[in-house]
């Protein structure tokens, strides 16, 4: 059986949803996603901390996230749909000295390009959220636009967004290849394992960590690994920060943010830096290297109990950017993979730029420094606030 569309978008997480509403919305034609899924979100998304920032240390990054993040916090009032969003701030705490100088000047460049991030003393540090260990600290970056959503309700937000302006999504139905003409130079569609297909000029892979496969199938390499991260969430405890801010310490790259009546944290592992699609949550490390470290970190959590942990992977590419637009030699294949632990935020922007390229328009962000071609041609973009 074969069916038709205008687009086929692979892959329902943040990204999928976003990029197949504005294409709906931009009058795209027949707009089909594809989730392998029985529901959206369940990949990278659904284990995302979802924190949203300005504070990268690439201007192509900071420009994505003066888009998103305004986006992010106008959702419910730009659509009329329910959106679980504290703009509380994110705040680096920095512990070393040359590492602040960096800091110092990647806040001065978000600042030239319009963001609000501010360098906070150790006074004004304890001061904004109480109960922190201040040991050490040479200073800290504030960015007070910054903050947490829900990446569960932005996706199904924009699943409900992209049906209401006519897109069809196709829950348990999973993309097996993506067909293309005898020669090569363009996609035709893509093939999906109970042997029906679906004929279309332009297909989006928006396949998170699992893109790789994907693109393998019609002869495109494309450079992204799986790398695991745990997030642990604790019950209520005394002591318990009142903000939301989003705190990361530099240092070991421990991060928390209020959630419920505790913390959600995290924090990579040493292994994590070897690539594997392994997701079982290693308890003896929670207990011997995260928990001291939050400790450490947060005093206050000593007392506090764990109520549940999990294990998400990032899709990371060698230099941290994500991979986005066409594939030169290969009509009408577009990529949205790669974001390297900070997709969910920039999908809305993402969604729409992935949107005005496939139908023409100028794209809200020029992101052609992020094509897959950059890693041929040795143009690599580095990025070293990843989290
Ligand atoms: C622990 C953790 C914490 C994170 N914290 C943050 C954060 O604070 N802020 C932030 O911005 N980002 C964060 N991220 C990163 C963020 O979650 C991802 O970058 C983002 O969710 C990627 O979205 P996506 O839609 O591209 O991928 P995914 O959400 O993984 O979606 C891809 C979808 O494609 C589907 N799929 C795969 N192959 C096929 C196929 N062949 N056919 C059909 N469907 C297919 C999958 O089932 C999946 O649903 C975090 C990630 C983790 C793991």
């Amino acid at each position: 059986m074969t069916a038709t569309a205008d687009v086929v978008v692979i892959g329902g997480g943040a990204m999928g949803t976003s990029i197949a509403y504005h294409l709906a919305r931009a009058g795209a034609g027949r707009i089909v996603l594809l989730e392998r899924e029985t529901a959206l979100g369940l990949g990278s998304t659904g284990r995302c901390a979802g924190g949203f920032r300005h504070q990268f240390s690439s201007e192509i990054n900071v420009r994505l996230s003066l888009e998103s993040v305004r986006m992010i916090r106008e959702f419910s009032a730009a659509h009329g749909l329910p959106l679980d969003v504290h703009a509380e701030g994110y705040l680096f705490l920095v512990r070393d000295e040359a590492a602040w100088a960096g800091h110092r000047a990647a806040a001065a460049m978000q600042r030239r390009l319009g963001a609000r991030v501010e360098e906070l003393d150790t006074a004004a540090v304890a001061a904004l959220v109480p109960g922190l260990a201040t040991h050490g600290l040479v200073g800290a970056t504030f960015g007070p636009d910054d903050g947490i959503a829900d990446p569960s309700g932005l996706t199904n937000g924009y699943a409900t967004l992209a049906r209401r302006a006519g897109a069809t999504i196709r829950l348990g139905e999973a993309a097996s290849a993506v067909h293309t003409t005898a020669d090569g130079s363009a996609v035709t569609g893509v093939q999906t394992p109970g042997g029906a297909s679906i004929d279309a000029p332009v297909v989006v892979n928006a396949a998170g960590v699992w893109a790789p496969a994907l693109a393998a199938s019609c002869g495109v390499d494309i450079p992204i690994e799986p790398h695991p991260r745990h997030v642990v969430v604790t019950s209520g405890f005394a002591g318990r920060p009142e903000r939301r801010t989003l705190v990361i310490d530099t240092a070991t790259m421990f991060y928390f943010h209020r959630e419920g009546a505790g913390v959600l944290m995290g924090m990579p592992r040493r292994k994590d830096a070897v690539a594997t699609f392994e997701t079982a949550v290693d308890d003896d490390w929670i207990a011997d290297e995260l928990l001291p470290t939050a400790i450490s970190v947060l005093p206050a959590l000593e007392s506090a109990g764990l109520a549940r942990s999990w294990v998400g992977l990032y899709e990371m590419t060698p230099d941290r950017h994500a991979i986005l637009g066409p594939v030169e030699g290969l009509g009408g294949l577009f990529l949205a993979n790669g974001f390297s632990g900070h997709g969910f935020q920039h999908a809305p922007i993402v969604g729409k730029v992935i949107a005005e390229l496939i139908t023409g328009q100028p794209p809200t962000v020029d992101v052609s420094a992020l094509r897959l071609e950059r890693f041929a041609r040795g143009e690599l973009i580095g990025e070293s606030h990843v989290v």
